[in-house]
């Protein structure tokens, strides 16, 4: 017998199946890890087929040497899965494989745990009463067990000593054996109690389109619109049928709020998976998946690839999130791999959004998703009506600080009536740069091509595109003036203004500075909730999906800030910003409002999320995409060529342009722009980058994409990084 195994190497050049012997093992079956030699060495492998005979030269196929687990780690429509993201996102087989597995298992690098539990000695029991007198600890210790039939040895030595403990044991009065017992992430996690709610019928329905039959759903509910009641009525009918199902979330923050309320529901048949948990979580929560002891699988984009048998139903909330898109090695996209993965287990697909993305509402109208819509809040709430500021205006009246008397005094207010506000600035720090006022030097990266953030914190100057620290300059360093001035705001100067204005007042900073520890996340968003706090400040990690009922003002501290990014989504990702911030205010009882502060009031995009008027959003943005020809009407290409030797980059990115300019001779009409330059971002750690960038009409793109990903392969060199992306969100 022969296993063909996908060897544990990310290398285009060993992307390929190699045969095994497999006679000495007549359990080795697909889908299990295997310990293999491969070119002198012992690596680990994944059984992806068996068969009788081989094609290749029999006396030249080596046995395997172990089987690592005596049961399947990667499920048979995992092995689809594999295929789909070989074709469609050339993610080489191994790559796509260590997507399905927790890292740590390779290598050995996580075990079970195994925890030591004692008990008393069922025939021994007579024996406590003819312990000596003076053994008082060992007496204790035993009456404890008693009454308690079974404690932790650890326990048990914390309460009574080690040596009572041993003394039990060495006269067989307590006997410990050692249990694996599974790591239990969020053990502590309030479960708050959800099932009280009635669905109203704009929800009932809702669900009962979604529950009708296995499709493609878009789920466009406005803020407050109660999308995850749906989620669990969906989700409860699916389990009821015997399936299982996944739920996917943008945020590691929002995590938790999301596992309480399917924790309050469906208890343990609960899984979360996300980077956030530890290996040994991580680890423990993916085998009770795997071994069906969970149904239902929570968690970030990758938890898509949990191993899940029988899936009914796949919701992916905020639909429209950017974390969805994989940028780095390997990069997918998460709802198109959840599109396939519905298809091929005849499973329901929902996006669910407030905002969807262009491209999502696209394929809705084009009726490749089956639209649903929720149009009002619950208890038809009213949406927070947002002010716009024109902050121009209030530096030509003096105001030079971060907040416009608008928002000052609705704050005032706030904190008056004993409610919470929250204010939204997207840049963590200080300030975005530091800028000599006479020469106008910029402080840079050394390492990169990009001005520093200044922390006042730690007074350091950092690059948010390599994290190196420099100390902070006081002194020009090609002037010498001592006219330094910082840039625009960022969320430690927002907190620090409000400190001045409002010194009793707590406030909270939630951004990637202080939530780098595990759990930091979940404290401040409980801290926030529990009312400890009267002012969250934070970039857009507190944008998503929370649920704060006594948030009555939401404070736009700098909308202009993704309006000028030089991104084709800009105007897209700053209307969901805004209507997803401004959706946080006014949840419960108490209505809402929204300060939005901008330089430029009167920008179209504005005026459209004033009257959160997504669809003439979408008409306006779609038309504009569709006659200047950008996604969803053509693909975006980027061949990002990364080196530290510049001229090396240069060569290969000349190399391979040419090649593509044959290409493009050979059929001009499908492309709509063709250019070749340095990248916007010209050095990111020490690696100087180049681009190729294309615009592809749709008709042909998947063509033609496919010969820029084999290209890649010809011009491949040493020390040159190549990376195909296609309609990055970023171009930077
Ligand atoms: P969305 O995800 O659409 O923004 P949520 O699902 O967070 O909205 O729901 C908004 C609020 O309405 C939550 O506080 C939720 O508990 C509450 N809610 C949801 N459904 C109902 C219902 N049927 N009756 C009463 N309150 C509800
Ligand atoms: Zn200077
Ligand atoms: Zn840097």
């Amino acid at each position: 017998m022969f296993a063909q195994v996908i060897v544990d190497i990310a290398s285009s050049a060993v992307d390929k199946v190699f045969d095994y012997d497999i006679s000495n093992f007549p359990q080795a079956k697909k889908g299990m890890r295997v310990l293999v030699p491969f070119s002198g060495r012992e690596i680990e492998g994944i059984i992806i087929g068996t068969s009788q005979s081989s094609n290749f030269d029999s006396s030249k196929i080596k046995s395997i040497t172990k089987l690592l687990e005596d049961f399947p780690v990667v499920l048979e429509h995992q092995f689809s899965l594999m295929s789909f993201l070989r074709d469609k996102f050339h993610i080489g087989a191994a790559d796509a494989l260590r997507l399905f597995l927790p890292g740590a298992m390779r290598q050995g690098k996580v075990q079970d745990l195994c925890v030591s539990y004692s008990s008393l000695c069922e025939s021994k029991i007579d024996e406590i009463y003819n312990l000596n007198s003076r053994a008082q600890k060992q007496i204790l210790a035993a009456k404890f067990l008693e009454s308690v039939q079974e404690c932790e040895r650890a326990k048990l030595t914390e309460k009574f000593g080690n040596s009572a403990v041993k003394a039990l044991e060495q006269k067989g009065i307590i006997v410990s054996k050692k249990r694996v017992v599974l790591r239990e992430p969020y053990k502590t996690l309030e479960v708050k109690n959800f099932g009280s709610f009635k669905l109203t019928q704009v929800q009932e329905k809702a669900a009962q389109t979604i529950l009708s039959a296995p499709n493609k759903y878009l789920l466009f509910g406005v803020t407050g619109s109660g999308k995850t009641e749906v989620y669990l009525k969906c989700m409860e009918e699916t389990i009821k049928q015997g399936k299982t199902g996944i739920m996917l979330v943008p945020e590691i923050s929002l995590t938790p709020q999301t596992l309480a309320a399917f924790r309050a529901r469906f208890g343990s048949e609960v899984a979360i998976l996300h980077s956030g948990l530890s290996v040994g979580e991580k680890f423990d929560e993916w085998k009770r998946i795997l071994l069906g002891k969970a149904k239902i699988v929570i968690g970030a984009r990758s938890a898509i690839f949990a191993p899940l048998k029988n899936i009914g139903l796949i919701v992916i909330d905020e639909e429209h999130d950017s974390s969805y898109t994989s940028d780095s090695n390997p990069r997918y996209n998460t709802i198109e791999v959840a599109k396939f993965l519905s298809e091929i287990t005849k499973s329901s697909l929902v996006l669910g959004s407030a905002t969807p993305s262009l491209d999502s509402y696209y394929h809705a109208i084009k009726h490749e998703y089956n639209l649903i819509e929720m149009n009002e809040r619950i208890n038809k709430r009213e949406l927070p009506p947002i002010k716009i500021v024109d902050m121009t205006h209030e530096f030509k009246q003096g105001n030079t600080g971060v907040f416009s008397s608008t928002l000052k005094t609705s704050l005032e207010r706030t904190l008056a009536d004993g409610n919470q506000a929250m204010l939204f600035i997207n840049r963590r720090g200080y300030s975005s740069f530091l800028m000599c006022k006479e020469c106008g030097y910029i402080a840079k990266c050394n390492d990169c091509d990009v001005s520093l953030v200044y922390h006042k914190h730690d007074n350091s100057l950092k690059c948010h595109y390599c994290g190196n620290r420099y100390k902070v300059l006081d002194v020009c360093p090609e002037c010498k003036s001592h006219n330094l001035k910082l840039g625009s705001v960022g969320t430690e100067k927002v907190v620090e203004e409000l400190k001045i204005m409002f010194p009793s007042a707590k406030i909270l900073r939630m951004d990637n500075d202080t939530t780098r520890t595990k759990g930091a996340h979940q404290k401040l968003v409980e801290s926030f909730k529990k009312g400890e706090a009267d002012i969250l400040v934070g970039t857009q990690m507190i944008v998503k999906g929370h649920d704060f009922p006594r948030v009555t003002l939401v404070g736009i501290v700098d909308a202009d800030i993704s309006l000028y990014q030089s991104s084709y989504m800009a105007a897209e990702k700053t209307f969901a910003l805004i209507t997803q911030v401004a959706g946080r205010a006014g949840r419960g009882n108490l209505p809402g409002e929204v300060v939005l502060q901008t330089n430029v009031p009167r920008h179209y995009i504005y005026r459209l999320a004033q009257s959160y008027d997504y669809t003439s959003f979408y008409k306006k943005e779609a038309n504009l995409r569709e006659v200047t020809n950008f996604p969803p009407f053509a693909d975006i290409v980027r061949v990002l060529f990364t080196s530290t030797s510049e001229a090396l980059a240069k060569s290969v990115t000349k190399e391979y342009y040419d090649k593509v300019k044959t290409l493009q001779q050979a059929c001009p009409d499908d492309f709509v722009y063709f250019g070749v330059m340095k990248s916007p971002v010209g050095r990111i750690q020490g690696k100087f980058r180049f681009q190729v960038l294309m615009r592809l009409k749709k008709e042909n793109a998947s063509s033609i994409e496919n010969k820029l990903f084999e290209f890649m392969n010809s011009v491949k060199k040493q020390n040159v990084q190549i990376f195909v992306e296609i309609n990055p969100e970023s171009l930077s």
